[in-house]
């Protein structure tokens, strides 16, 4: 399994049975599964999406969005729980701008499902918990 590291974005392979033992980072020993939601600038979400085996979800917010609020918790619970399933990252549309345009965001929260670099799954709006769960876990 191909883990990246947020700290330094170094490339690690785990062995598949070692991914509950809390893997860290070969080059900065960064947890690799901390089971917290990301917050990606440009550099990470492409490393992230183009080399994470494990699916990548992401949440594009704003800071000025009611429901991206309401959404935070749940999406940082979820992370948690789905820990070594999927990794969970945050773009905040205001500051990484590029991203936004690249994926054409036109509403806020927009959650995209990344596997091996494609996005497989795509949707508008914000959840309840036990349907962004469900939603996430049809792409796992
Ligand atoms: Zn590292």
């Amino acid at each position: 399994m191909i883990l990246v590291c947020n700290q330094c974005l170094g490339v690690n392979r785990v062995p598949d049975e070692r991914l509950q033992d809390s893997p860290k980072c070969g080059k900065c020993q960064n947890s690799l599964l901390s089971g917290e939601v990301l917050e990606a600038n440009e550099a990470l979400f492409t490393k992230l999406t183009a080399r994470s085996e494990l699916p990548v979800v992401v949440d594009f917010w704003a800071s000025w969005c009611g429901p991206c609020k309401m959404m935070a918790p749940v999406f940082a619970k979820l992370a948690i729980t789905m820990k070594g399933k999927a990794i969970f990252v945050k773009v905040n549309t205001e500051s990484e701008q590029q991203l936004a345009a690249r994926f054409a965001i036109r509403s806020i929260p927009t959650l995209k499902v990344f596997k091996q670099g494609k996005v497989v799954g795509d949707m508008a709006g914000a959840l309840p918990e036990s349907q962004l769960k469900e939603w996430i876990g049809q792409y796992l």
